[in-house]
């Protein structure tokens, strides 16, 4: 884990080339990936934060090049308010027509819906008003689905639906580069993602992390913790062995 010196901007690390890593401020936020399309300067966000830290975002990617002008799509791995509320700060200043916005067939169903309560469930305890985020129904969002491609730039993502830790987890895998990006089901060290909130299922999870140890991933891109650049496959087995260790 990497000490940020400065807590109003985002610690950026280049992963590979046009892959790059924007670490998470320390509460309930998540590590936010974007992906640059050479050819148009263009780039691609996996994962939007709680909202609040948008700002430090906006100033980390100065430091590569790119301002929110250059912002084209939008991936959000799962329906977490520490991944999701962010996609409201940016929809303040952009126009979502502009934007391919790419979620889960579930996501999708609780974004259109902007129900507050389903994106902040109760047992969290806190509110979309803490990250200064307004919930509003979101349509025209591009629904993926388990076998499809996303193809940004060089990158060519292959969604998996990977549930356990929330329902609508997706996770996207690069297969040439051989880059995963399963949001909170696996992290590295052999940690995995809870399964006590809403809509969690430790089966489906074991289920999803036995899918992904199978991959021979080479770099992990969590939604928290620090990227591991090589040899993924063995710390995603890792937690495979402790999720199987675990009973009900
Ligand atoms: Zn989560």
């Amino acid at each position: 884990m990497f000490f940020n010196r400065n807590p109003t901007k985002k610690i950026v690390r280049k992963i590979v080339p046009n892959l790059y890593y924007f670490a998470e401020f320390p509460m309930l936020d998540c590590n936010m990936y974007v992906l640059v399309d050479e050819s148009s300067g263009k780039f691609c966000l996996i994962d939007t934060g709680n909202g609040k830290s948008l700002s430090g975002f906006k100033k980390s990617i100065h430091e590569i090049g790119l301002n929110m002008e250059n912002l084209a799509s939008i991936i959000i791995t799962h329906e977490h308010l520490d991944h999701i509320l962010g996609l409201y700060s940016i929809l303040e200043e952009n126009d979502i027509s502009s934007l391919n916005i790419y979620v889960a067939p579930f996501t999708n169903q609780i974004l259109k819906q902007g129900n507050e309560q389903r994106i902040c469930p109760r047992e969290l305890g806190i509110s979309a008003d803490v990250f200064g985020v307004k919930i509003k129904p979101l349509t025209n969002l591009i629904e993926v689905h388990e076998g499809e491609t996303i193809n940004f730039g060089s990158f060519t993502l292959d969604v998996l639906e990977t549930p356990g830790h929330s329902k609508g987890s997706i996770t996207l895998f690069d297969k040439s580069h051989k880059i995963l990006f399963p949001g909170d089901v696996v992290f590295p060290q052999g940690s995995f993602g809870r399964y006590d909130f809403p809509g969690g299922d430790l089966q489906k999870l074991k289920l999803s992390i036995k899918r992904l140890s199978d991959l021979q991933a080479e770099i992990l891109c969590s939604g928290h913790m620090s990227p591991v650049l090589q040899n993924a496959a063995l710390q995603i087995q890792l937690s495979y062995r402790n999720i199987s260790s675990l009973t009900y």
